[in-house]
């Protein structure tokens, strides 16, 4: 239960909801945020933003978001961890925000709950989830000096995740499913010159096999269907990703991937709800879109407040 009505309430934690809550709490929005994980959300996960404005060297994903959370805070943000199930619509034009044992209620929502991995969907990734089976290097790297691993995709992750695992390993293979990386020309020109990083194209990963953790990689040439086994003692999962917006369905506009649809303003389908960064149909999914994207949300929900809400 709840006996507070805020004028805001913004669903994730990550880059655009610090941001938001930054941008809310400073224009003196009584705001919480609420995070069902970690603040910082997936950017905690990046070892080195190098595109990020105003860090020449690069940052860290976890420092940048801390340097975030600590600006909200200052401002007055309040968080609060669970994770929010439904979003609706309550009496008096307010938005009901609930989680398994509680809700809030607020003027104004913004919706900045992102994405997380995809799956593969191949026998031995679920059940080696920790054993050598990881979707974070940075979190898991340091755990294989020295040994093998195979990073599966073909995007910005993997590849830059790969470069990332050479601090540690011994060898990457890079597997994908094409004779072309999607990543962008600068990752891609830094893995093919370092030495460390192989990479195995055309292919299709048929099972991570185990002998109590990972063991290796069994991979299927797509051009001539043959198999074979890469040695390797972790598996790093690159695939893409979904956005966490399933418990959006049927209150909001979602697009056929399951992205929110906004107008201009960052407004969703329903008045006075507004959506930011990854979890939105954009074109270009960063930490500064979804930082800039924040703000512009707090923006337009603080006018919905001031000027909209009755
Ligand atoms: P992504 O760009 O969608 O790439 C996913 C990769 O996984 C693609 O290479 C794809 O292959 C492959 N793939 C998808 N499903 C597969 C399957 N079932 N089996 C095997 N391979 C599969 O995803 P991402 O790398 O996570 O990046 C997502 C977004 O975040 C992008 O907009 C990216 O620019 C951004 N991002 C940016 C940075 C950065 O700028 N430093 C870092 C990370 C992410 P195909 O190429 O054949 O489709």
């Amino acid at each position: 239960m709840t006996d507070k009505v805020f004028d805001l309430v913004i669903v994730g934690g990550g880059p655009a909801g610090l941001t938001a809550g930054i941008y809310a709490s400073r224009a003196g929005l009584r705001t919480v945020l609420i995070e069902k994980r970690v603040l910082g959300g997936q950017t905690t996960m990046t070892d080195l933003i190098e595109n990020y404005p105003g860090f020449t060297d690069g940052i860290s994903g976890f420092e940048l978001t801390a340097k975030m959370e600590e600006q909200a805070k200052k401002f007055g943000l309040e968080h609060e961890f669970f994770e929010v199930t439904s979003v609706n619509l309550a009496e008096g034009n307010l938005k009901k925000v609930a989680g398994q044992e509680k809700f809030h209620l607020a003027k104004s929502v913004i919706i900045a709950s992102g994405r997380y991995p995809s799956k593969l969907g191949v026998k031995g990734e679920d059940e080696l989830l920790g054993r050598g089976v990881s979707y974070c290097a940075t979190c898991d790297g340091p755990l294989f000096k020295d040994k093998k691993v195979v990073v599966v995709g073909g995007g910005d992750a993997a590849v830059e995740e790969a470069i990332f695992l050479t601090k540690y390993v011994e060898r990457v293979f890079v597997v994908h499913r094409r004779d072309k990386l999607r990543a962008a020309k600068v990752l891609q020109d830094k893995a093919f010159v370092n030495p460390k990083i192989s990479f195995v194209w055309n292919s299709k990963v048929v099972r991570i096999e185990e002998d109590k953790k990972v063991s290796g990689v069994v991979v299927e040439d797509k051009k001539n269907g043959k198999q074979k086994r890469i040695e390797a003692e972790g598996a790093f999962i690159y695939v893409g990703s979904v956005p966490s917006a399933q418990f959006l369905k049927g209150f909001l506009h979602l697009d056929e991937n399951g992205y929110i649809v906004t107008n201009e303003t960052l407004q969703t389908s329903v008045e006075g709800v507004f959506a930011a960064g990854d979890v939105r149909n954009n074109l270009l999914k960063q930490v500064v879109t979804a930082a800039g994207e924040g703000a512009l949300a707090a923006a337009s929900a603080q006018r919905y407040i001031e000027e909209d809400f009755d």
